[in-house]
């Protein structure tokens, strides 16, 4: 990658006042987590259960517990990496005002991120579908692994899910909205390690440039969306963020005045 290509990402974020970024299953594939579109990756090893599906039979709701215990194991173990600890550093520094993911990992939030936004939801969590009742997955997928029956609600008997947006499962319209307006109020968006295929998370890095954002990709292969973009970077997100966070920070040390003191969080416009 050109040296003067990561020179002027990082010159943008230095001079950004609000800078926000969109992950996707590319940041944690490093962490040995697979993506949706690799050999070993969700779509080539099983079919998802629907939302539909998931409400109406019990057969569907075994194979579900069954797929989300089997996946369970691997988001338990798993460790942010690099990237993640890039991305929770650079919201301490005030280079980053968010993080909105499309990941159910919970990994951004383990390495220290704070302003996160999940869209899919999190599946270190299982709810209730009737209730607000909501606790740590951990045990029940446990119980699960040892009796293969499918839980419900302590509180009130209902049904319970782990607490991921399953496919034909609406998104929290109050996430999303928020998201969108934390698009619509940078001046910098960064999407990453994410394909841009799936809606409406695709619909946030065109939200950005609509409102006159500065758009960088930062993704292994094209994206729908790379002709829109001001930069796009192509190859492994650990060592590009790796070389613009060095880059960032020989910006800081040869000039410290010029930090972030102007920065916007998002919440705080
Ligand atoms: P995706 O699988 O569609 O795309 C991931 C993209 O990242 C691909 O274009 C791939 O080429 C790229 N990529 C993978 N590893 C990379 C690396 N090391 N460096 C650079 N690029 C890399 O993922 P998506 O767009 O996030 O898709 C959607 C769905 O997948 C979401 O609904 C998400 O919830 C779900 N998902 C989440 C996880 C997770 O939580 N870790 C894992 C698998 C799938």
């Amino acid at each position: 990658m050109q040296r003067e290509t990561i020179e002027q990402v990082a010159h943008w974020m230095a001079e950004s006042a609000s800078t926000i970024t969109l992950t996707g299953a590319g940041i944690s594939t490093e962490s040995g987590i697979p993506d949706f579109r690799s050999p070993n990756g969700v779509w080539a090893t099983s079919t998802p259960v629907y939302f539909q599906d998931y409400l109406a039979s019990e057969a569907a709701r075994i194979e579900y517990w069954r797929q989300k215990s089997q996946a369970h194991a691997d988001f338990a173990a798993a460790q942010p990496n690099r990237c993640h600890q890039i991305l929770a550093n650079w919201e301490s520094c005030g280079h980053l005002g968010g993080v909105i993911t499309q990941n159910i990992d919970g990994l951004h939030q383990i390495a220290g991120s704070r302003n996160v936004r999940e869209l899919h939801g999190t599946a270190r969590d299982v709810a209730c579908l009737n209730c607000d009742w909501r606790d740590q997955a951990d045990r029940f997928v446990a119980d699960f692994l040892q009796t293969h029956q499918v839980p419900n609600c302590p509180d009130c008997g209902g049904l319970i899910k782990h607490a991921t947006i399953s496919f034909g499962q609406n998104l929290s319209a109050t996430t999303l909205q928020e998201s969108a307006q934390w698009a619509a109020n940078c001046d910098l968006f960064l999407a990453m390690g994410t394909s841009l295929v799936v809606s409406p998370a695709s619909e946030l890095p065109v939200i950005a440039h609509d409102h006159g954002a500065r758009l960088i990709i930062l993704n292994r292969e094209d994206t729908p969306l790379d002709a829109l973009a001001d930069l796009v970077l192509r190859g492994e997100l650990g060592a590009t963020l790796a070389m613009i966070d060095s880059a960032l920070q020989r910006l800081r040390s040869a000039a410290p005045h010029r930090g972030n003191s102007q920065y916007t969080a998002p919440g705080q416009e």
